[in-house]
């Protein structure tokens, strides 16, 4: 049987509905070999998934780090998933301290926006549903639900919402600053969905060709939200700058609607990166 190999998926540490416990059993149930945790902005899910992992399945302990580019006329946003770096180095530590309680201060922003235009929500309530976990607007979505605003997380993210009306920007790391810092953690890089215009503006190639040279390490190209042309381009901006290729899921429990093992990494890729790494975090398997 082929090996399975997802290397992006979220739990209760941040904007997914499955606690670590429940991701690591829903990643046995999906028939996954491999499976990445990867929160946001946070380590916090690292413990209890460890602890819970079924014989069988390979742990690859991540994040994904909320990260902006500087050079456009306007910052740009983006995601970069790191794998296997100590949890522990203290400016690490620091960068993703600042950046969760910065998110905190600005879904409070968002809420009280919401609530100036009559909206009933309440702050206590999304940090409910945020259970301690790296606060996001998925969680100002499910008081939007609750309060019969919107139908689902989906319609919650449309323009005149999350989208554009009531969202408010957040702190994001420098993107050579992110690489760098997991870098020094020993741990990779790989750019989350890079080509998803869907999402918004996305990066110029020559970013991607600078990143490079800055020791990122692959694309994130098989992903729900890259057509296949955009896939096509990804997989052909890595081979020309030798950046390794994944596939993932991004799952992130009922918040979405993709499930685990949606898109996967192949093993030679997945032996790549674990042999990148520093050997300081391991794969659990
Ligand atoms: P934030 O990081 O707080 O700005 O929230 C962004 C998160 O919301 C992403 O990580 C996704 O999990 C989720 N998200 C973004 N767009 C959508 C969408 N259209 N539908 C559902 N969830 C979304
Ligand atoms: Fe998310
Ligand atoms: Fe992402
Ligand atoms: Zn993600």
């Amino acid at each position: 049987m082929d090996t399975r190999i997802d290397l992006h998926a979220h739990s209760t540490a941040s904007d997914g509905t499955l606690s670590p416990a429940q991701l690591m059993a829903a990643a046995a149930d999906a028939g996954l070999d491999v499976v990445a945790i990867t929160d946001h902005d946070t380590t916090a899910g690292w413990a209890a998934a460890a602890e819970a992992r079924p014989p069988g399945l390979t742990l690859v302990r991540g994040a994904e780090l909320s990260c902006r580019w500087s050079g456009a006329d306007r910052p740009i946003s983006l995601h970069l998933l790191a794998y296997l770096f100590d949890p522990a180095a203290p400016d690490l530590v620091a960068t993703l301290a600042e950046v969760r309680s910065a998110r905190a201060v600005r879904a409070e922003r968002m809420v009280a926006l919401l609530r100036a235009d009559g909206y009933d929500v309440s702050w206590a309530d999304v940090l409910g549903y945020a259970a301690g976990g790296t606060v996001g607007r998925p969680h100002v979505a499910q008081a939007l639900i609750a309060a019969g605003l919107v139908p689902s997380t989906a319609a919650a993210f449309a323009p005149e919402w999350l989208g554009r009306r009531y969202r408010v920007p957040k702190t994001e790391i420098d993107v050579f600053e992110a690489v760098r810092l997991i870098r020094s953690a020993g741990g990779v890089t790989v750019f989350a969905h890079p080509r998803a215009t869907r999402r918004g503006r996305i990066v110029p190639d020559e970013l991607i060709v600078s990143l490079a040279a800055a020791g990122l390490f692959g694309l994130e190209a098989d992903h729900t939200d890259h057509t296949p042309e955009e896939r096509a381009h990804v997989r052909a901006l890595a081979d020309s700058l030798d950046l390794a290729v994944t596939g993932s899921s991004d799952f992130h429990g009922t918040h979405k609607t993709v499930a685990l093992g949606a898109e996967l990494t192949a093993p030679a890729v997945y032996e790549r990166l674990v042999a990148a790494t520093s050997g300081v975090t391991t794969a659990l398997g």
